[in-house]
């Protein structure tokens, strides 16, 4: 099924088209059919045992060989197509497996690199399930893991270096909701120094893949929530790893047949169907969410706005101007008068709705230390920045003035209400 009758060299948005489906395959049909069936018909016994021995390593994949498919734990046509048509718009990747979550792709790659005794170095704040991950799976499994600060090289180059054991370096870059950057190339660099050299991973959710291309700055392997940009209409859950030519996906893969964490045929089919577009969409959303974010920008409600283009810590301008194509669609504002003001923003907003997720087509508005860093320890929240006056918008496709728009009315009605709680406390 999976076909490599793409031209070769073509650009991403090209191949993302043509490679990786054959409709010969699929009685002609333009676009890939799903392949709903759990289990798949052998052409002989001796092609089974053939599958069965590439499967489980026992033999090695032949040039040109197409073996027999087996049962859709392992793998399934609608997997493959995905899998082959993503791998273009990820530059420097080589592969890529999917997953039926985020939280499946971050948690299979790291029990796929990491044993008991082993060491990981991981950037904070992280997103949520992956902290809870480290603390409630990870650590009880007697792996080390060591935070270090996000956007701090200097820490992070001593953690990678002088932490025993290390396997793997998992970053979050820009980190969730206050956009601080890590520099993926120094820590690759740094990385690469070891031997045994660790495995660096990015959670590339909030830039990749079309503005942020961490496999050609020295990473190993990208993890994707796919429920996010990729996905993009707030539909579905998935997750994909995407890897460099070097990184070992065996170990991944077969973890994922072992877990039964395989993306599903029609999750696949939809997910395939949204690739061709993604960087349209994420260009336009992140057009929209520069010009409400500058357009905020002198707003006296707002304390503080983090955005990219934003930025005055020129450390942090540097990263981004070195390692993003464009500051992406996801904007955190820092209110005056704190929870009270944050929750009378989100009762105000008209065309934004109040959800936590990100990336669709609709604009999203959360506040984060209520809901998706509720979990984390008041200090915690003081190291990521997330005060209790901070909203997180991620921008969707709509006009960018009806938004700019609607924030302002809500931040008027800001305004009124601290202006009315002033009133009351006087
Ligand atoms: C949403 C998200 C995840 C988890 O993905 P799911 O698809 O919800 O499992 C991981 N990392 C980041 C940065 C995310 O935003």
């Amino acid at each position: 099924m999976a076909s490599r009758r793409s031209l070769h060299g073509a650009h991403p948005s090209t191949e993302v088209l043509t490679r990786g489906f054959d409709p010969r395959l699929s009685v002609g049909s333009a676009r890939p059919a799903v392949f709903r069936s759990s289990t798949y018909v052998f052409s002989s016994p001796e092609a089974a045992e053939r599958a069965f021995a590439l499967l489980t390593g026992r033999a090695e994949l032949e040039p040109g060989e197409q073996p027999d498919l087996i049962y859709s734990r392992f793998n399934h046509p609608n997997a493959e197509i995905l899998e082959d048509q993503i791998v273009p718009l990820e530059e420097g990747a080589a592969w890529a497996i999917a997953f039926n979550s985020g939280m499946a792709a971050i948690m299979t790659t790291l029990l796929a690199l990491l044993k008991p005794g082993d060491a990981l170095v991981y950037t904070i704040p992280l997103y949520g399930g992956t902290q809870h991950l480290v603390h409630e799976l990870l650590e009880p499994l007697n792996i080390r893991c060591i935070p270090v600060i996000a956007g701090h090289s200097a820490e992070i180059d001593e953690a990678i270096r002088s932490t025993p054991g290390l396997k793997a370096v998992f970053i979050e870059t820009p980190a969730n909701p206050t956009m601080v950057m890590t520099d993926i190339k120094r820590a690759a660099l740094t990385a690469a120094l070891l031997d045994p050299k660790p495995a660096v991973i990015v959670d590339n959710t909030f830039l990749g893949p079309a503005f942020q291309h961490p496999l050609t700055l020295g990473a190993d392997l990208v993890v994707y929530s796919a429920t996010k940009y990729l996905g993009g209409f707030s539909d579905l859950l998935a997750g994909v790893v995407l890897g460099v030519d070097s990184a070992p996906d065996k170990p991944i893969r077969s973890r994922r047949g072992l877990f039964g964490n395989i993306l599903q045929p029609d999750e696949c089919w939809i997910l395939d169907g949204r690739l061709p577009t993604v960087s349209l969409r994420m260009n336009r959303q992140s057009k929209n969410a520069q010009r409400i974010a500058e357009g905020l920008v002198k707003r006296p409600e707002i304390r503080h706005i983090y955005y990219p283009t934003l930025f005055d810590d020129p450390e942090q301008i540097r990263i981004r101007l070195s390692q993003c194509d464009y500051p992406g669609a996801m904007i955190a504002l820092d209110l005056h008068g704190g929870k009270p003001a944050a929750f009378e923003f989100l009762r105000s907003i008209r065309l934004a709705h109040n959800a936590v997720s990100l990336g669709g087509m609709e604009t999203l508005v959360c506040h984060p230390a209520t809901t998706t860093h509720a979990g984390c320890s008041e200090e915690e929240r003081r190291i990521a920045g997330i005060t209790d006056g901070l909203v997180r918008v991620s921008a969707g496709v709509e006009d960018w003035r009806d938004l700019l728009r609607d924030f302002e009315q809500a931040l008027d009605r800001v305004s009124e209400f601290l202006a009315s709680q002033a009133q009351t406390s006087r």
